[in-house]
């Protein structure tokens, strides 16, 4: 589903959400005016004076008998009668309110301050599925849960140690994610060996830009080939439409994913080319060294990578985590 067909489920939840807090309010009405006829009188009058026929009578009334009451003041003492009236009969006080799932948008999921804009209850709910949409949701890799503990402070690599290095690239992650769309580097590669934190920092990226009200699409590399190949067997370009068209495509563990040349290779190129020409950013993470790369996909792709005016490449040092976690 795209941002657009979650939004548009959305507000037809709220529209439906309006309509079942007005039947239970319209039930509250007639139960009360059942009960306490004098209430229900009460009730329709105020419905009456807000509808403006009462008041048309009582300013008539008022200019012959001189004793004109402004609608405000005349409002503010039916509510008091009808508060009064609902408490006397054990009701607590606000029964007869208006129900709004949240009183700050009246369910509308928009508020005006000064223009128009989401209220917090429908864009917490948009993010969430966003998350949802991209496989996030309750993922606990976020930046807020990042740890540089977990990076060694003593092993030195020409003067930085692994958590500095970790704690730089951390930085700048963040910064990509939280600037999205309007970033410094359009793309990033995240280089290193296993277990260094490169898929850690990518649905780190991925659950802030969700968060934050946009939909990135998360992906292995091993999932990437699958589509390619489909669209190849195919001759269809609808398998990879998604990925092609995603603002934010990040493609975890590039390399890991088996290799078929005709495929893997041109299908890889024209997804890069096609989103870099669209102005599309892209995320990728690899075991693979620059040599590597450009050993297993061609020249015309390492030079694309190692374009250094629209990659920022990021290089994980030092050993990994994951057993420095386990024997501690
Ligand atoms: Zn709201």
């Amino acid at each position: 589903m795209t941002r657009e067909q979650i939004l548009l489920d959305l507000q037809q939840e709220y529209r439906h959400r309006q309509e079942m807090n007005l039947r239970k309010y319209e039930a509250r009405v007639d139960e009360v005016s059942a009960k306490l006829p004098a209430l229900g009188q009460l009730m329709a009058q105020r419905h009456a004076l807000v509808m403006g026929t009462i008041r048309q009578g009582l300013l008539k009334a008022g200019r012959d008998q001189n004793a004109q009451q402004s609608l405000p003041s005349l409002m503010a003492d039916m509510n008091r009668q009808i508060k009064e009236q609902l408490v006397s009969a054990g009701y607590p006080e606000d029964y007869l309110q208006p129900i709004y799932t949240c009183p700050v948008c009246k369910d509308e999921g928009y508020v005006f301050d000064p223009s128009r804009r989401m209220c917090d209850c429908l864009n917490r709910e948009l993010n969430r599925r966003l998350l949802e949409e991209a496989g996030l949701a309750g993922d606990t890799q976020t930046f807020e849960n990042y740890d540089p503990e977990v990076f060694s402070d003593k092993d030195e690599v020409g003067g930085t140690t692994q958590r500095q290095m970790a704690e730089f690239i951390r930085k700048t992650c963040q910064n990509f994610a939280d600037t999205f769309p309007v970033t410094q580097w359009q793309n990033l590669l995240l280089m290193g060996q296993s277990g260094l934190g490169k898929t850690y920092m990518l649905r780190c990226i991925a659950h802030r830009t969700a968060e934050r009200g946009f939909q990135p699409m998360y992906t292995s590399a091993y999932h990437l080939l699958e589509l390619a190949r489909k669209g190849y067997m195919e001759n269809s370009s609808a398998p990879l439409a998604p990925l092609m068209e995603a603002p934010l495509l990040l493609i975890d563990d590039l390399g890991t994913e088996p290799l078929m040349q005709n495929i893997t290779v041109t299908q890889l190129f024209n997804l890069l080319n096609e989103r870099q020409l669209r102005g599309l950013h892209t995320v990728i993470s690899t075991n693979l060294s620059m040599s590597e790369l450009k050993d297993r996909y061609t020249e015309r792709i390492s030079s694309r990578l190692m374009d250094a005016s629209c990659w920022r490449r990021l290089s994980f040092i030092g050993g990994d985590v994951r057993t420095r976690m386990k024997r501690s």
